[in-house]
């Protein structure tokens, strides 16, 4: 075990234990962290983890944690993954209570802020366009030069910046920047820019505004207005620590919050940006943000992934300060063993393969008592209608099996779950040989699948009884990448061919299908499933959330 996960084990890290010493050396009375999506996508299970540790903590240490859209950029959020983002963090677990904020909430006061710099000789109106400041900004070897209207007089700053928010002037004509340090070390530090010219419609500000504010300059200020103290991010950030601090220092800020950064998460087999989750939906590779093979919260929601597997696995990896790979196999673990504990068992069969039980008597027809949860008792048992003809697994026949194959098969017996020992007798084909059909015998002592005689059979399979169970469509879902390390700037060359397979002639038991919960189940033998919101009354569909074991390696043909 790494020293994190022996740390997150003890449910500790190093962010918690700098909060716990501030509060034991008494420097703050209330801990306060915020949540700050830009609301330009839907959630993902990265952004989970940041979701974890910043209510886990203010649930830990008494304090509060606020949920901010960082909207300073009209052109690329919308109201409706304001809306996602919301209904994700409340399906996680975690509430804001009454701290919901908006940068955009701040717009005036940041721009009282710029222009009290611009009074102070600390920012100045830049006429360069966009590629002549990235040119001057010089290279992490050279300094960067000096901008030709970096000395403008302060009086021809603020009338300039005042026509900028005017909306005097078109997009990029100018810009806003600091005043710092065009050699700085950090280049960060290099005169950033403060406002740009947008003239673009603002989910919540309309058109008041034809100037916003950079990220740079409106997060830090913004988490010192609603009095953060704990600024926590991801690691991309430290850089900018300088910048931050830096307007800290000259601006008449309420309080003046400390950023910590910790790892982001990376998961193998998966692609956690929000720019080529977006793209994935653009160019419909996936049927949208909620697709089940979609690491958003909103994809793993529809998938049946449950909230508190992705608690654990937050839980169990831990927060560092190293950034690394996390196995894709430990999300999948935390699933397993939470919907193994949770979920009640039905049966279904994938590719049914019809069985007729010849001497069992034509019209009649018995209930086998099946039970719900093998670890749990009170789940109870529930009926299922056994006769004559049912269904079998495709795969648990083979008409000439390798020796290994303990499955069903000319001559050989086998336990139906629950249920008899059968014995496949002979074999219908169609004209171009395929089975289509099994003739059987049954042992009707055996009943509830122990041979009075005690012989045993070395297979249980599990069967539906053909009328009595109804058709179903079933998706099944691979990994959405077949690499361990996907191509972020060429992902579509490594999207797994078979991320999707779907099983259109599906059976489930007839009381699934009736059902509309959005509970999920395991299909015995085929893993965890849940109904998906395509399904209607006639035509019930579900997704697979996960296999019952780790066959990934297997599939896609990779991992360790
Ligand atoms: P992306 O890089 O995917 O576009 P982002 O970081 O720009 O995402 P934001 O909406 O700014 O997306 O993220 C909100 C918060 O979630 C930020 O504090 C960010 O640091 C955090 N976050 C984003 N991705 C991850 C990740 N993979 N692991 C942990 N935290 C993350
Ligand atoms: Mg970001």
């Amino acid at each position: 075990m790494t020293t994190e996960s022996v740390a997150a084990e003890a449910g500790r890290d190093f962010i918690r234990d700098i909060v716990q010493s501030d509060l034991d050396a008494k420097r703050l009375s209330a801990i306060v962290t915020r949540f700050p999506p830009e609301p330009n996508g839907y959630l993902h299970i990265g952004h989970a983890k940041s979701i974890a540790l910043n209510f886990g903590i203010a649930q830990e240490f008494g304090g509060r944690c606020h949920l901010r859209f960082d909207d300073t950029n009209p052109t690329k959020e919308e109201q409706e993954y304001i809306d996602s983002i919301q209904a994700d963090v409340h399906w996680l677990g975690y509430d804001w209570g009454k701290y919901l904020f908006y940068a955009s909430d701040y717009f005036e006061r940041l721009y009282d802020w710029a222009e009290g710099l611009i009074r102070a000789g600390l920012a100045y109106v830049d006429d360069q366009t966009q590629e002549e400041i990235r040119i001057a900004r010089g290279t992490l070897t050279e300094p960067g030069k000096n901008s030709p209207f970096r000395d403008r007089p302060v009086e021809e700053n603020l009338d300039l910046f005042r026509r900028m928010k005017a909306g005097e002037f078109p997009n990029g004509a100018r810009v806003l920047r600091a005043k710092i340090d065009m050699a700085a070390g950090n280049i960060n530090l290099r005169d950033p820019v403060l406002y740009r010219i947008l003239h673009a419609t603002h989910p919540r500000t309309g058109d008041k505004w034809s100037i916003y504010p950079s990220y740079d300059y409106a997060h830090g200020q913004s988490d010192a207005i609603e009095g953060i103290t704990h600024s926590i991010c991801t690691l991309e950030f430290e850089d900018h620590r300088p910048l931050y601090d830096w307007f800290l220092e000259k601006l008449p800020v309420p309080s003046t919050p400390h950023q910590y950064e910790f790892a982001r998460l990376n998961l193998t087999y998966t692609l956690l940006s929000k720019r080529v989750l977006t793209q994935l939906v653009r160019d419909g590779h996936v049927a949208g943000w909620d697709d089940p093979r979609m690491p958003s919260i909103a994809g793993l929601k529809r998938r049946g992934v449950p909230p508190a597997a992705i608690r654990e696995f937050v839980k169990r990896i831990g927060v560092a300060k190293a950034n690394s790979v996390v196995d894709v196999g430990m999300l999948e673990f935390c699933i397993r063993e939470e919907l193994n504990r949770t979920s009640q068992r039905r049966m279904a069969v994938l590719r049914p393969l019809k069985v007729v039980i010849e001497n069992y008597p034509e019209g009649q027809l018995e209930e086998i008592e099946a039970i719900n949860h093998p670890d749990d008792p009170t789940a109870g048992t529930r009926r299922i209608a056994f006769g004559r003809e049912l269904y079998i697994e495709r795969d648990d026949f083979m008409e000439n099996p390798p020796k290994k194959f303990f499955r069903l098969s000319p001559g050989t017996e086998v336990r139906l779950r629950y249920a008899y020992f059968i014995r496949c007798t002979g074999i219908i084909k169609d004209a171009s040989g395929e089975v289509v059909e099994l003739r059987c015998t049954y042992d009707p002592a055996t009943k509830g699948g122990n041979a009075p005689d005690g012989r045993k059979v070395k297979a249980t399979m599990h069967w539906l009884p053909a009328a009595q169970s109804k058709p179903a469509e079933i998706r099944v879902y691979n990994q959405l990448f077949s690499k361990p390390s996907p191509d972020a700037a060429n992902f579509a060359a490594d999207i797994n061919p078979q991320s999707l397979e779907i099983w259109t002639d599906a059976r489930i038991e007839a009381a699934v299908a009736e059902s509309n919960s959005n509970e999920v189940i395991q299909f015995e033998r085929q893993g965890y499933f849940v109904r998906d919101k395509d399904s209607t009354r006639d035509h019930p569909v579900f997704n697979r959330t996960i296999g019952l074991r780790d066959t990934f390696a297997k599939e896609v043909g990779g991992k360790g």
